[in-house]
């Protein structure tokens, strides 16, 4: 089975290589994530804002594909760690 993250019979992705990246240094910055519903929901959604103004960046202002493919690693990476927190409970 192919998916966005590689298939079944070769290695992750670049794309799987750069979430993981993500992840970890989002854990190395901020150990502790809230364990609270709304609190953990409410850090992946200012994440997804910041995606969200990057994307306005490269439509009205010169904004970079760079610094929205950040923004969105972040936004993937603060989704899986509220996945992580409500596992947990
Ligand atoms: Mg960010």
């Amino acid at each position: 089975m192919i998916t966005k993250f590689g298939n079944e019979s070769t290695k992750p992705t670049p794309f799987a290589t750069e979430i993981l990246k993500a992840l970890n240094e989002a854990k190395q910055i901020h150990p502790e994530y809230p364990k609270d519903p709304v609190h953990m929901v409410a850090i992946m959604v200012e994440e997804a804002g910041e995606a969200m103004q990057e994307a306005n960046d490269i439509l009205w202002d010169h904004g970079s594909v760079d610094n929205l493919r950040t923004e969105l690693l972040h936004t993937i990476a603060t989704a899986i760690r509220c996945l992580d927190q409500i596992d947990e409970e």
